[in-house]
């Protein structure tokens, strides 16, 4: 949701009732999801939770609105244009020199910003294929390696906080995993300003060869000439109509020589452009549509699933995929599971459950037990790999056996039993459970 609100409030755009109404919709399919229904929410709490969203949206879409209307204040939109219109009535009084200006009025003012739109829409991607090209890409290859990295991490941090809000804030503790990557390897520009000036480059290129072409170079006037250039770049430059027509205006020059000056100024705007830039940092793409960050989150999420009974998230990768799959699954407890009969952290895994004779009660079963061996019954989207070995998740009984009484505590429950042959296990054998388990 907040994610949507962003993405409309950087639209640029008036405010339109349509807004309201897909957050409305965003809200009702939020609670539609399986997860919300199992709390039975009433229309009250629907009716509560709409206009708490809605209310707290509103003061967001009331700027909206002010930003845009003084953005289209008829006297504030004249006032911008007045120097462009001056130029234009200056060059009526030197008609020699006619091409020339007009040149380097449409390489500032129109093709200018264009680019920018271009390198900055263009930019977080650029970063993205950097880092997926890289070596230390291979980490955000699928949400199956990302895992395992993150987890051989937080077992040489060995911090319970760390643990905490990887398991039960998950989504968040990727994000800013991802985040602080992002920053820390870009935390040296230069290596963004080499990707900053590839982009250029490659766009000058581009509007060089649009110049050239003989088709735009041999326009029989002015408006078809912007009208072909632009067919050309219609892919990475937006130039508005109004745009066109305020160079149009007036404009009797030739064609061929215009087009030759334009790309005469291109190149004084090309290297304006790189000194502009070299104030770009990583942060300043935070605020794009398109944000490295969340890309490679999209990646490394996979569908968002998690194991119904301990948390571990799917790592099938993508969303389309048949069944639900997570490598290592990890003692119960540590979502918050405790016995029926005591409130002790469960220390059972559910790769064993499921082959054991215990049955699971909980709101998906409507209150009814059900054996662990017919998991699938309640949750047929599930692929639990039943695993009876003493090793199996040695990572996740380690992590508990660590912080078992700070769990207990984070969860007002009380600690977990722990095995006779828990206690033993290594943080060396950890780490080879989670190779084992990752096959990495
Ligand atoms: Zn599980
Ligand atoms: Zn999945």
């Amino acid at each position: 949701m907040p994610r949507l609100c962003h993405d409309i409030l950087t639209l640029n755009d008036d405010y339109n009732e349509i807004y309201s109404q897909e957050l409305m919709t965003m809200i009702n399919h939020s609670l539609n999801e399986k997860e919300v229904k199992k709390l039975h929410p009433n229309i009250q709490f629907e009716v509560y939770l709409m206009l708490h969203v809605l209310g707290r949206a509103v003061p967001h879409f009331q700027k909206m609105n002010e930003n845009y209307c003084s953005k289209n204040d008829p006297n504030h939109f004249l006032n911008n244009l007045k120097k462009r219109y001056f130029s234009i009535f200056k060059s009526k009084f030197q008609p020699k020199d006619e091409s020339k200006p007009r040149a380097k009025s449409f390489c500032q003012q129109t093709l200018k910003p264009a680019m920018k739109v271009h390198i900055y829409k263009n930019l977080g991607r650029k970063v993205v294929d950097s880092i997926l090209s890289s070596t230390d890409g291979v980490q955000f290859k699928n949400p199956k390696y990302f895992q395992f990295n993150v987890l051989k991490e937080l077992l040489e941090m060995k911090n319970f906080h760390n643990y905490a809000r990887y398991i039960n804030e998950h989504e968040m503790y990727i994000r800013n995993w991802i985040s602080e990557y992002v920053v820390k390897r870009y935390e040296d520009s230069s290596k963004l300003h080499i990707l900053i000036q590839d982009l250029i480059s490659s766009i000058c290129k581009k509007i060089q060869f649009a110049l050239r072409d003989p088709y735009v170079k041999k326009s029989p006037d002015i408006l078809t000439f912007f009208d072909r250039f632009c067919q050309i770049l219609r892919n990475y430059l937006v130039i508005t109509q109004n745009d066109i027509k305020l160079v149009s205006f007036q404009n009797t020059v030739n064609i061929s020589q215009f087009s030759s000056d334009v790309e005469l100024y291109l190149k004084e705007l090309e290297e304006e452009f790189m000194s502009d830039m070299k104030s770009v940092n990583i942060e300043s793409l935070f605020d794009l549509k398109f944000t490295p960050q969340e890309e490679l989150f999209k990646i490394v999420i996979g569908c968002g699933k998690k194991c119904p009974f301990c948390r571990a998230p799917c790592e099938s990768g993508g969303f389309n995929h048949r069944e639900h799959f997570a490598s290592a699954h990890r003692p119960k407890g540590l979502a918050q599971y405790t016995w029926s009969d005591c409130n002790a952290l469960c220390n059972s895994i559910c790769t064993t459950d499921v082959l054991s004779n215990d049955m699971f009660i909980n709101p998906d079963t409507g209150g009814d037990g059900c054996y662990y061996k017919e998991y699938r019954r309640i949750y047929p989207e599930w692929r639990i790999q039943p695993d009876t070995s003493i090793r199996a998740s040695d990572y996740w009984k380690f992590v508990l056996r660590e912080f078992n009484a700070k769990f207990a505590d984070l969860y007002s429950a009380e600690p977990a039993e722990i095995p006779d042959e828990w206690k033993t296990i290594t943080q060396d054998q950890a780490l080879r459970s989670l190779r084992e388990a990752y096959n990495i």
